[in-house]
Formats: C-alpha cells, structure tokens, sequence
C-alpha cells in the first residue's frame, strides 16, 4: 500500500492542475482496501476517491485523505472478464478484442480506470458500460466487508449510478466483471461511425469489418476531435447533455429547427449541450487560461497554468450564456472538489 502526505495530485488529474492532499493512500489488493477502510474509519477526516482523475476538477488543496485503487489484472473465463478496479479501462478493451470479446469497442480509447467506468457508467457512440457490466466487487468502508453488488442494483442511467449517488464514498470498488460477446454484432447507428469505416476501409459493407477495424476507428475519430489531455489539459465533456422534454424540445425545435436531438424515450428528447455552448459563440473562446476547445464546445481546457477557480468561472459564464438563450440549465459531469 502507498502511503504519502502532502501529496501533490497534479499527475492524478487530466486538467493537469496543481493541488495537495494530506494524505494520499493508494490500494493493490482486496486485503489492502480493507485496511484503507480501517484508517478512514477511525482518521474521521474527509476523504475522495479518485481513478485517473479524468473526470476531476481540482479547485485548492484537499484537506483530507485521497484514495486509489492500484488492483490489476484481468481474469478471463467463458465470456467474462474480470478486472481489476487500477486496470486502465482502454487497455482492458484492448484484452477483450485480443481474448475474442466483444461489445466495449465503441468505448476504445476513453480515458480512465475500470473501476471509475463502474461508477461513472462511461459511455459513447450509442453503447455504454452498464450493456456489459455483469457486477462488481467492493469493499464497504463502514465496515471493511467485501461486497459483490450485481449491476441491476446499481441504478445505472445516462452517466449516472448509485456510487455517484446514494452510495457516494460508501464502496472502494477492487473488481468489474464484464460480460462480453463471443459473437462480434458492431454497433454502427450512432453519429459518423459507419461514414469514419467507409472513409478509412474504402468499404460498402461496413458491417463486415472486424472488431478491431472498429475499434481503430473509433479511435481515429476521437483523436481528431477531442485534445489529447497529455498535451492540453481536459476532462472530456464537461457537461452532460440535458434531456429535456417533448413539450420543451418541440418548443425549441421551432425556434431551432436545425437543432440536433436523439430521441431518448416518447416523453423525453437530449440535447447536445456542446451545440448550446457553440450556438451562444463560446467555441474555441477563452476566460484568461481557460478555454472551450475549438473543435469540440463541449471540452474546456487548461491552457496553460489555469487553476481550477478559472475553469469554474468559465462554467459559470457558459452556464448562464446557454439559460439565457435556450432556457435550459446545463449541469457539469465532471466531479468539482
Ligand atoms: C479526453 C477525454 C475524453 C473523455 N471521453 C469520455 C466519453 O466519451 N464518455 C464518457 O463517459 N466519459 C468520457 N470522459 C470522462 C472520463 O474519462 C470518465 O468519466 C472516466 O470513467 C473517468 O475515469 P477515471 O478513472 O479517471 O475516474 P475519476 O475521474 O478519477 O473518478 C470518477 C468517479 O469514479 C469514482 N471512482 C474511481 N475509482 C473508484 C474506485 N476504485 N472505487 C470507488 N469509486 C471510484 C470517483 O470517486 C469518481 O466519483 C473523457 C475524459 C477525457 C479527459
């Protein structure tokens, strides 16, 4: 177990901002989670957990205990694959594809742990985590008790769970079990993946590509999109899209007619949140060192030294710019601490 204090977070965050923690303790086994709980039990100080911190905004110094799960490893039998919570979430697709698995391949290359893809139910082009999770193994704090919690008890929504929620800090996740395919079914009606394959294999039937075809691609295209965090510091989208509903979207849609939307159910249509904060003029715009990206408006990026008061102060810009024009409060998906 890993032990440190005053601890800088700076290479735990992908906006790459610089704060310290008290203590910052660092997990490799189911054992050593156990004992984690222990010290968080009786050291009744606050405390986060983090993965890779891709879906953190530091804003100062956390007075207080930082936790991480460093559990890897990959088991493989039949059609599932269980993981450890430390394991990086893209390397584990990459095992699948390799073990004959499918179904993940349209979340290649979103940054991030395995065991946060549990928590945050990460999702992209039309698939999202909780298709495939089977369950997860967990240690509960309050009592260091290892737990497996099936994935239908996990509330799982768009982006959202119960450990994001009523379980929020109650579980320190050691293992994800996805249940994969044998069978590769490609899941290409969502946005510009199938016109992506025809671009990059030349092909007609683009259903006949393989897996890992697929799985190139849909790196491609986010690599053409969206920073590299190594080089700009960002946590992906830093809004979730609202899902307003049918009365409100045709609403809009009248004012907006070219207005993107996927239909979630009869009553409830999302909306793009990046297309919001475009059509307000925010795109490739800036507040001091802080900036919306260019080529995706949904991204905020660190520019160069940007401290997390200015990321937040860009939010709150864009928050209000989106109310007044569109009447919708668009709300972060990135953890503010
Ligand atoms: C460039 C970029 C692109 C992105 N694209 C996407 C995308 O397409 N789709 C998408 O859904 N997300 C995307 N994201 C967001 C991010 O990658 C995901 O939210 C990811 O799951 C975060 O993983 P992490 O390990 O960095 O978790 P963190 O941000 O560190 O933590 C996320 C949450 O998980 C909890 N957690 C983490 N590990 C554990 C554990 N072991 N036990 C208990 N709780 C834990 C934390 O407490 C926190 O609530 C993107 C981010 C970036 C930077």
């Amino acid at each position: 177990m890993r032990d440190l204090r005053d601890y800088s977070l700076k290479a735990h965050n992908t906006f790459g901002i610089e704060a310290k923690c008290s203590r910052f303790l660092e997990y490799e086994t189911i054992a050593e989670a156990q004992e984690v709980a222990g010290i968080l039990r009786e050291s009744h100080t606050p405390y986060i957990i983090i993965g890779g911190g891709s879906n953190l905004l530091l804003t100062k110094d956390y007075e207080g205990v930082v936790v991480r799960s460093d559990v890897i490893g990959i088991q493989i039998a039949d059609d599932r694959m269980t993981c450890g919570s430390g394991e990086v979430f893209d390397e584990m697709i990459e095992a699948s594809l390799m073990a004959g698995l499918y179904g993940l391949e349209n979340l290649s290359l979103i940054p991030g742990d395995v065991g946060a893809s549990a928590v945050q139910n990460i999702g992209a082009y039309g698939v999202e985590a909780k298709d495939y999770i089977e369950r997860i193994e967990a240690v509960e704090i309050a009592t260091s008790r290892v737990v497996t919690i099936p994935a239908e008890h996990c509330g799982y929504g768009y982006r959202q769970s119960k450990f994001k929620q009523e379980w929020k800090n109650r579980y320190l996740i050691t293992h994800v079990t996805y249940r994969l395919s044998t069978d590769f079914q490609p899941h290409l009606d969502y946005g510009n993946i199938r016109e992506a394959l025809r671009q990059a294999y030349g092909a007609d039937d683009v259903s006949a590509l393989t897996a890992q075809q697929l799985r190139d691609a849909i790196i491609g295209i986010r690599n053409a999109k969206l920073p590299d965090p190594k080089v700009m510091g960002n946590a992906g989208s830093f809004f979730m899209n609202p899902i307003v509903n049918r009365e409100k979207y045709e609403r809009l849609a009248a004012q907006y007619p070219v207005m993107p939307h996927y239909e979630v159910d009869k009553d409830h249509v999302k909306i793009p949140a990046g297309w919001m904060i475009d059509q307000c003029g925010w795109k490739g715009k800036a507040l001091g060192r802080a900036g919306v990206h260019d080529k995706q408006a949904l991204v905020l990026v660190n520019l160069g030294g940007a401290t997390g008061d200015e990321i937040v102060r860009l939010c709150q810009a864009i928050q209000k710019d989106v109310e007044a024009k569109f009447g919708i409060v668009i709300h972060p998906e990135v953890n503010i601490i």
